[in-house]
C-alpha cells in the first residue's frame, strides 16, 4: 500500500529516454556526466561512477578550480538569517560569505513523524488548483520499521548543513516543531514566501519489492485555480536535472527502473507541493523502502550523506548556473 502523495495514482506522461538524455545533455552537459558515464558503462547501482567528476559539485568534491562554483554576483547581498536558520554550532561561513551567499534554498522533509497520530488533521482536503486532495499523508516504511519521515527528516538536515557550508540561507518546511503536516499546501506557501531560489522535497517511496532506484518529479504545467506552473516549469527541470545527475555520482545509485524510462525524471500535475510553488521546486524519492536493497541503503547513514552531498551539489550547481 501506498500512503505518499507521491506515489498515488497519477496520470503519467511517456519519456523518452533519448529524448529527455539528448535534452538534458544540451541543457546541462556537466552536471549530466555522471549520468552519461553511467548509462555507457553500464554501471551497477552498488558500485557505479562515484567519484568520477562533474561539472557542478561542490568544491570539496571536485580539484579542478575551473569545476568550482563561481562566486555570487554582486547583486545578490547577503540576507540575514532567520531564526531558522540559525542553529548554534554549525560549521558555515560568515554571512555574506560562500559561492551561494544570499541565496535561499527550502529543504521540505516530506510528511512528518506525527503524521500517525493526527489522521483526521491530515486526511482534511486543502486545494491544490487542480482539485482538491488530502492536507498530507503518513509517508511510507520499510519492512523494519524505518519510516519515510525518519529518513527524510535526517536527509534534510544532512543537507541543510552542507548548502550552510557554501553560504546558503537554509530554510526547513518543518523541524520538530510542529505535531503533524504541515499541509501540502502551506508546504509550497512557506518556498514562496520566503522568495526560495529553489525547493527540494524530499521523499523515498513505498513501491513493490524489485522496483529500485531514485527519481526527481518535475512539476508539469499546470494553469488551474490557484495553481500556475508555466514560470517554473523550464527552471524547476533544470534543477532537477542537475540533482539527478550529482545524486548518480554521489550515491552511485542507478536512476528508478520503474519510472521515467531509466532518466531518473519524472513529471506530474497531481501533487500540490509542486502545482502551487511559485518558485523553481522538485521533488526527489530516494529509493524504495519496501526492497531489501533499496532499504539496506537507505537507512545507512554513509549512503544518506552520499544522497545529501548529490542534492547539495545539483542545488549548487543549478544557483551558480
Ligand atoms: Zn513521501
Amino acid at each position: 500500500m501506498s500512503y505518499d502523495e507521491s506515489h498515488l495514482p497519477a496520470r503519467r506522461r511517456p519519456l523518452s529516454r533519448l529524448t529527455l538524455t539528448l535534452a538534458a545533455a544540451a541543457l546541462v552537459p556537466g552536471a549530466f556526466a555522471g549520468w552519461l558515464i553511467w548509462q555507457a558503462t553500464g554501471g551497477s547501482d552498488d558500485g557505479g561512477p562515484a567519484g568520477l567528476p562533474a561539472q557542478g559539485a561542490s568544491a570539496s568534491a571536485s580539484a579542478d578550480p575551473s569545476q568550482q562554483p563561481r562566486p555570487s554576483g554582486p547583486e545578490s547581498p547577503s540576507k540575514p538569517a532567520s531564526g531558522d536558520d540559525a542553529a548554534p554550532g554549525d560549521a558555515r561561513p560568515a554571512p555574506g560569505d560562500g559561492p551561494l551567499a544570499g541565496r535561499t534554498v527550502v529543504i521540505d522533509p516530506g510528511h512528518n513523524p506525527g503524521n500517525f497520530k493526527h489522521t483526521a488533521e491530515i486526511n482534511k482536503l486543502v486545494d491544490i488548483g487542480t482539485n482538491r486532495k488530502e492536507c498530507d499523508t503518513t509517508g511510507t516504511s520499510g519492512n523494519s520499521g524505518y519510516t519515510e519521515a525518519e529518513f527524510t527528516a535526517d536527509v534534510s538536515q544532512r543537507l541543510r548543513t552542507l548548502l550552510r557550508k557554501e553560504g546558503a540561507t537554509v530554510k526547513l518546511t518543518h523541524e520538530n516543531d510542529r505535531a503533524w503536516g504541515p499541509c501540502i499546501d502551506e508546504r509550497a506557501e512557506i518556498g514562496n514566501k520566503a522568495g526560495a531560489d529553489a525547493v527540494i522535497s524530499i521523499h523515498a517511496d513505498g513501491s513493490a519489492a524489485g522496483n529500485r532506484g531514485f527519481h526527481v518529479i518535475l512539476p508539469a504545467l499546470v494553469k488551474s485555480g490557484g495553481a500556475d506552473t508555466s514560470k517554473i516549469v523550464a527552471p524547476s527541470r533544470d534543477l532537477g536535472e542537475r540533482i539527478a545527475g550529482n545524486f548518480v555520482r554521489t550515491t552511485g545509485s542507478a536512476p528508478s527502473n520503474y519510472l521515467g524510462g531509466g532518466t531518473g525524471l519524472d513529471v506530474r500535475d497531481d501533487l500540490g507541493g509542486l502545482n502551487l510553488s511559485t518558485v523553481p521546486k522538485v521533488f526527489i524519492e530516494c529509493g524504495n523502502m519496501r526492497d531489501t536493497k533499496d532499504i539496506a541503503l537507505l537507512t545507512s547513514a554513509d549512503w544518506r550523506q552520499k544522497a545529501a552531498q548529490g542534492m547539495a551539489d545539483g542545488i549548487s550547481s543549478f544557483l551558480n548556473r
